[in-house]
Order: structure tokens, then sequence, then C-alpha cells
């Protein structure tokens, strides 16, 4: 179709947002066939999305100032159920720690699970934007650490917000039953399961579909990035605590020394991926803490490690759980040394996760009809874990797919030889643009839901 069948009021309100180009372009849902109006569904979403999304910038800049960190997401959860109360969905709080489950049911017809999480991340703000975050905590330890929504969750619950609101205006084009979750505690790997314990797909109306979205800080605001099948790892953390005798530093020969104990293990680890890991089969062990000693002079009594662990199949996750056992086992043993202690913590352990590929290409050619081809980019699998895997893993189709946050000219700059590289998510300098990305989330996950409800 052609901007000439656009209500000349709304092609007035759109330009004065600088839409047209938009809306011109020949896209699925113009297609699909007018309501009794002459509006096309696309068309609706988009006069929705021009609506709330003033309203949904001042959301997102609150939710932005004021993060809560993972399983203290109180005040955000609060905020979470009273939009959806306000838009009519049954809503149950304090489900699996805080999480929040909306639930409306509109006839007959599909049911599709819409996931928003809602953690922040103990970083401090660097961004230097007026509405950057100050707040500062204690974590679970005690330790006061800063605050900071540096992975994007303030713009899902943004977008999250967004959609309700959408098809909640356009009920009487939709059938089905809508299930809205504000996740909990997903940067530490527990949200999912706690909700899925809590009996998420028993208590309310199981879910023939499951989707999200999570913000992308390498692509473009406009775009969106999708991985059909295999899209993230399994993710594992291990605690090893090295243990030996400890003594004074000038009469080693009177000690089992941890230290160098633990050095040996740190570099043996490194077999695991290189030495007994198919080079076909994405894995990575990494040390990313080592903590022992507090003196020039003295041989400790211990060392820590702490470990993430990465595989993409479960098979290669066992070989290398029980390698990295093995090993400090091994190691300890050939040093005369105690046994060390190997704990693998399985409340946060989080499962790869698998985009059901039927659901995928059935939301990507959508998303190409409406953004154009150009804008829809594959992205291959990555290292990184997402407990929204989890939906999956308890029999549902599910698909998670990214939005692009970043100012285009920044992306261009970054693409140069030597230009900058752009923060990755957790970087305490990462942000979204909010007005162009809260327009494309819900615009596209709106879409997405249509696409899969009845009409
Ligand atoms: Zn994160
Ligand atoms: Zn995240």
């Amino acid at each position: 179709m052609s901007a000439l069948r656009i209500p000349t009021g709304r092609l007035l309100v759109l330009a004065v947002f600088g839409w047209v180009v938009l809306t011109a372009m020949p896209s699925a849902g113009d297609e699909k066939p007018a309501d009794s109006t002459g509006k096309t569904l696309l068309a609706e979403v988009d006069e929705r999305v021009e609506k709330e999304a003033p309203d949904l910038e001042k959301l997102y800049k609150q939710l932005h100032t004021n993060p809560e960190l993972s399983l203290q997401e109180v005040r955000t959860a609060a905020r979470m159920a009273d939009e959806l109360t306000k838009l009519g969905f049954e809503v149950t709080t304090k489900f699996g720690a805080t999480g929040v489950v909306g639930v409306l049911k509109n006839g007959k017809g599909p049911t599709v699970l819409v996931r928003t999480d809602m953690d922040a991340l103990p970083v401090t703000e660097r961004t230097g934007l007026a509405y950057a975050s100050k707040v500062r905590t204690r974590n679970k330890d005690g330790i006061e650490v800063g605050v900071m929504h540096a992975c994007g969750h303030d713009m899902h619950m943004t977008c999250w917000v967004g959609t309700a609101r959408t098809l909640v205006a356009l009920k009487d084009r939709w059938k089905g039953t809508l299930v809205f979750i504000g996740q909990p505690a997903e940067e530490i790997g527990t949200g999912a399961r706690l909700m899925l314990e809590a009996g998420l797909y028993k208590k309310f109306p199981k879910p023939d579909y499951c989707i999200a979205l999570h913000c992308d800080a390498q692509r473009e605001h406009g775009t969106v990035g999708f991985t059909e099948g295999l899209a993230m790892a399994n993710v594992d953390s291990v605690d090893i605590t090295v243990k030996g005798k400890g003594g004074h530093g000038a009469t080693p020969h009177l000690t089992v020394d941890p230290i160098v104990l633990a050095a040996r293990i740190v570099i043996d680890l490194q077999t695991l991926v290189s030495r007994e890991t198919s080079p076909l089969d994405p894995a990575v062990v990494t040390v990313g803490s080592i903590h022992g000693g507090t003196k020039h002079n003295i041989i400790p009594d211990e060392v820590k490690l702490q470990l993430t662990v990465r595989s993409t199949k479960d098979k290669v996750r066992k070989n290398l759980l029980a390698g990295i056992k093995r090993i400090a086992e091994g190691c300890a043993k050939t040093a005369g040394a105690p046994e060390p202690t190997v704990k693998v913590d399985e409340s946060e352990f989080t499962p790869a996760l698998y985009n059901d590929p039927a659901l995928t290409k059935k939301t990507v050619a959508l998303f190409k009809e409406i953004l154009g081809a150009d804008r829809v980019k594959e992205r291959p699998t990555i290292m990184g874990g997402e407990d929204f895997s989890r939906y999956g893993r308890a029999g549902v189709p599910v698909f998670l797919f990214w939005l692009g946050t970043i100012d285009p000219q920044r992306v261009a700059d970054a693409a140069k030889d030597g230009g900058k590289p752009l923060p990755s998510m957790h970087s305490d300098q990462y942000y979204p643009v909010p007005a162009p990305v809260v327009r494309t989330g819900v615009r596209t996950m709106s879409m997405a839901v249509l696409n899969l409800l009845g009409k």
C-alpha cells in the first residue's frame, strides 16, 4: 500500500513524529484485511504506539533511575503489577519471590506468554545521562554497591507495558489468552526457575508460545536480530576452595602452598576445552576470580577460585563439570594437599536457549514485512546465557529476539577502522536511545503477539 491510503489526520500526526517513511513502507500488516473503519492492524498498532510513546518514555526513565538488584525488585514489581491491573489483567504478585503474573482472557484462542525481566546489576552507572541511576544498596553479602539497569531490563519492562496497553486497546482484533509475566532475578539465573517451580504452568493457563525481547548493545535502533534454534549457551558457576597448609613465606618446605597449587589447577583447567572437548563443540572455562593470602611473607591456608563454564550441549556440560572436579582433586593429590571443595551451584545454572524454529520463522517473516528485510538481522549463537530458556525446557515453544538500541551514527563510527568499540551489555556506559527503541520494541512485540493469537 502507499501513504495515500492513510487518513489525512493520521498522516499529519505521523509527520509530526517523523514517521512518514516507515508508515509508507509496504508491509504484511498493511496487506491484512482492514477493519470496518478501513484501518489495517499495523496501522492501528502504530497509532497506539504513537499515542503511548511519550508516557512510555517517561516510564522508561523512571525505571532507569530507580533500579533494584535481583530478588530485591519490590517497587519495580509493584509498578508492573499496577500497570497490568489498570488494564484489566487478573494479577498475582510475589509469585516465585518477587514475580508478577497477569492473565487476560479474551475468548477462545491460543495462550501467549510475554515475559519481561525486572532486575538490575551491581554496577555504578557512568553514562552521564540526566536520568542516570545514583542508587546504592547492599548486595546479599552486605557489601555496598552501585545499582544500574546495565542490561536493558528497564527497556524490556517498558516495551512489555506498551505491548499490554496496545493489545488491550485492540481487544476486538484478537482472541485468546495473554499471560504477561514480570520475572525477577534473571541476572543470577534463578528467576525463571523460581516462577516455574511455583507452578507458573499449572496455576495459570499453560502457554502455547512464550516470547521475549532483549536489548542489543551493538546494533542500531530500528532493527531487530534473531537466532533460529540454538541461540545462547548453558551457563554454570563453579566455586573451588583449594586447601593447603599455611606457614612462613621463608620456610615453604614446612607448608603445602595452596597458591602454587591453585596456579597449577588454573593452567590444567585450560586443557578441558583444548584437549578434552571436540573442536566442533563450543565450550568456555574461565577462572574469573582468584583470591588467597594476606601478605608477602605468609603462605595462606587456602585459595578461592570462581569459574564460569559455558557449553551448548548437555553432554559437553557434564564432561566439563566432571573434568573440573577431577583436575582440582588430581592436582591436590599430586601436591600432597587436602582434598579441595568443588561446588557447582545448580540453583544458578542457566540452560542453553533454544529458539523454536517454527515460531522463529513465523515471527521473523512478520518482522521483515513490518521493518523491511534489511532491518531484521540473523545473529550467530553466543556463549552468553538467558534463563528465558527454562520456559522452553518446560515443553513450550519459545522465541527471544534482539532489539537494536544504539544510535546508528555510533554504530557506523564503531565499525570504521580504528573506531571506538561500543560499550557491551553490563557496561557502566551502556544506554539505549529511549524514544525510537520504545517505539520499535512495542511495535514488533505487539505485532508478534497478534500474529500468534486467534483472529
Ligand atoms: Zn544481563
Ligand atoms: Zn539481560
